[in-house]
């Protein structure tokens, strides 16, 4: 069985819950303040971790009261963090939410994550059979460096391209699995989707992207599941019907889930099966990190 290993952000997601938003020079009372574990890497090893892997999460934190915090969080869900180094350069990756009347507000500050290295990625000790897991919350060097040493491993690499923005040719061909959504999928396939979009719509925007044939990619459609490319293969898994009562996180539980079963060495529909399970669980609960179900959760639906 292989490791997971995820170079990837970790935020502190500070929400602050209010009437109505303020405007601009304005201070209102707000309600509430809530404190969540957050950053697309730190959610997807959650994830991961939460499903029986065993992960590694390879990143930076600042030497603060959130720094602290996160590593305690992190470190209970059973990940490993020897390669999460602490900085006293930059405070923690911060999000700073404002909720009011259903809507959010939101600024994010990279902070420590803007400062993980292709050092940090380059004693990450992956072997054959390992999956190693990167999004766009950190340079994107340091992902094509993390994704070289896979390579040269014969570990597994997968992106997911989030949030999105375009990238080298040079990075593209280093993927091996590229896991994104619909709105990822347009902007970087030049594709014009929208909801309506059938799946050979999908397919094809999906065979513009794709590097080479051996290229897996896999688009999450929300409620409708998910659709991959695998060589001339295209698997389709349909969405579950179920109460979504929040979304946030389900790509990156999708994603974590994807690598835990990947480095499990299960095949590739199965995996993307057990995937579209653990996210349709996810969106049922509050939350991201938190919201991220057990392999017996899952099981349980299976
Ligand atoms: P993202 O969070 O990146 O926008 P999606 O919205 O595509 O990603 O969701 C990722 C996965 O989560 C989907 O492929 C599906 O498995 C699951 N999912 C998302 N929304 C729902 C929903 N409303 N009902 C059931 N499953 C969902």
């Amino acid at each position: 069985m292989g490791r997971v290993f995820v170079a990837g952000s970790i935020n502190m997601d500070v929400v602050a819950t209010a009437d109505r938003h303020p405007r601009v020079g304005e201070t209102i009372a707000g309600k509430e303040v809530l404190y969540f574990p957050g950053g697309k890497g730190a959610n997807q090893a959650v994830s991961a971790a939460r499903l029986g892997a065993k992960t590694t999460l390879i990143g930076r934190l600042g030497k603060d009261a959130f720094g602290a915090e996160l590593k305690a969080f992190l470190s209970d869900q059973g990940i490993d963090l020897g390669h999460v180094q602490e900085t006293s350069e930059a405070h923690s990756g911060t999000a700073i939410i404002t909720v009011a009347e259903a809507d959010n507000t939101i600024v994010v500050i990279p902070g420590s994550n803007a400062l993980v290295g292709e050092d940090d990625v380059s004693v990450v000790p992956l072997v054959k059979g390992d999956v190693a897991v990167s999004q766009f919350e950190i340079p994107l060097s340091t992902i094509a460096a993390f994704f070289r040493r896979a390579r040269a491993a014969s570990a597994t690499t997968l992106l997911n391209p989030a949030p999105a923005q375009k990238f080298s040719r040079e990075l593209l061909e280093l993927v091996d699995i590229l896991v994104l959504n619909e709105t990822e999928l347009g902007l970087l396939s030049g594709a014009a989707l929208s909801e309506s979009t059938d799946h050979a719509g999908i397919i094809e925007a999906a065979r513009r992207l794709q590097a080479s044939t051996s290229q897996i990619i896999c688009v999450t459609l929300g409620k409708r599941g998910v659709l991959a490319l695998a060589g001339s293969e295209e698997m389709i898994v349909p969405g579950r019907a179920v109460q979504a009562v929040d979304t946030t996180g389900a790509g990156d539980c999708f994603v974590g889930a994807l690598a835990s079963q990947l480095a499990d060495g299960v095949a590739l529909r199965e995996a993307l099966r057990f995937a579209n399970v653990a996210a349709s669980i996810c969106v049922q609960r509050m939350g991201a990190g938190p919201s991220m179900p057990t392999a017996e959760e899952v099981a349980a639906v299976m």
